[in-house]
């Protein structure tokens, strides 16, 4: 009982510390402070003095991209999803950085942030109201999408959508689901490089999904048109161990059946001959398998050598120390004795010199006494 009253404690302290938790995150309404805001049913749009064209731009924008979006992903955010507009390159109260040609969302705050159009437009002539457009849609679906996921399977997107997928989603919603032929217009020459994949026999699933914004909306496009819009949706509201599970019994194909349709639908796609390219692509499959059989033989080898030289290293300095230790210790000796020999030498040398100097100072006595004696007689 004692162990039970104990634990109740625990659950009641976890729930209370919840719900201040969730409390504390509307906190960052402290943001309002100096923004003006324009708003509908939907959108609250935030904005500084100057830039209310930029808002109602925005704000229709951000309604677009809600039909659109509801069309493809039936679900809606709860509250209205807002969008902060700043005049220059800022900190969001997410703690991120924008800048021109950034635009971000936090999900789990429902916002939307973004540089005024206007002001984009005065740096590059690239960030338009196209580029606005394809991207208010962009973000959006990142706030739904994440909202979706954490209210359903009580996750993060980030830990559970891989890259290619979370980024193809919101960029197929963008370019291909937009009602703007602009808009694909404006990014062929970023699409093209996928289709040149695809011609080029490269278009393996896994290759065109590093490219994760391009390669991902056709990835994603590939799914909705084929498997239709409800594993999409399931991929969401399904709880499964991880994602490509959950993608392999939505689609009810396995990982490489699923790469087959996918190259097949994006032959027909292109224009492409399926059997031509997929021959080269299972070329190149063999190819990659034997090439990374190749270096893990090669890095083992390696690996080997590297024992056989670490091995041969040791004995080496083994031996070298071995050598310079007899070598210096003979060399040592050898200084000892040459010094030893060169003292002896020097305190010789000392004496002779002394002998030959007292020699040389008694003979020029001699001879100083020999002289005056000599002088003295001649005086007489
Ligand atoms: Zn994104």
């Amino acid at each position: 009982m004692i162990g039970r009253s104990w634990l109740d404690k625990a659950a009641l302290l976890l729930v209370l510390s919840n719900m201040l938790a969730l409390t504390s995150i509307p906190a960052a309404f402290s943001v309002e402070e100096g923004w003006l805001r324009v708003e509908d049913e939907h959108f609250i749009v935030y904005y500084q003095s100057g830039y209310k064209d930029d808002a109602l731009k925005v704000l229709q924008y951000a309604d677009q991209a809600r039909q659109i979006v509801l069309a493809f992903i039936p679900y809606e955010v709860d509250g209205k999803v807002k969008i902060y507009i700043y005049p220059g390159p800022s900190t969001t109260e997410s703690g991120w950085y924008i800048t021109y040609g950034h635009m971000s969302a936090d999900y789990m705050r429902k916002s939307i942030y973004l540089i005024a159009p206007s002001e984009a437009l005065k740096q590059s002539s690239y960030y338009d109201d196209i580029w606005h457009k394809k991207n208010v849609i962009h973000e959006y679906v990142h706030v739904v999408v994440g909202n979706l996921i954490y209210e359903k399977l009580k996750r993060y997107k980030g830990n559970y959508l891989p890259r290619w997928f979370d980024e193809g989603i919101a960029e197929y919603a963008g370019i291909f689901l937009s009602n703007d032929p602009r808009i694909k217009e404006k990014y062929s020459s970023e699409l093209k490089k996928i289709e040149d994949l695809v011609k080029n026999g490269k278009g393996f699933f896994m290759i065109v999904a590093s490219n994760v914004y391009y390669g991902g909306a056709y990835l994603v496009y590939f799914l909705h048109d084929v498997y239709g819009q409800e594993p999409i949706m399931n991929l969401f509201t399904k709880s499964y161990p991880d994602f490509y599970t959950a993608l392999e019994r939505e689609t009810g194909k396995s990982l490489r059946e699923l790469e087959v349709d996918w190259l097949k639908w994006a032959c027909n796609k292109f224009n492409v001959n399926f059997s031509q390219v997929y021959e080269e692509i299972s070329q190149t499959i063999k190819t990659t398998v034997t090439l990374s059989e190749t270096i893990t033989k090669t890095l083992t080898e390696k690996v080997k050598l590297t024992e056989i030289h670490i091995a041969i290293k040791t004995v080496y300095t083994t031996s070298i120390i071995t050598k310079t230790t007899s070598t210096t210790k003979t060399l040592t000796e050898t200084k000892t004795r040459y010094q030893t020999e060169t003292t002896k030498i020097l305190g010789e040398t000392f004496s002779v010199t002394s002998i030959a100097l007292a020699t040389t100072l008694i003979m020029g006595l001699c001879l100083l006494v020999t002289l005056t004696l000599l002088i003295r007689k001649r005086r007489k």
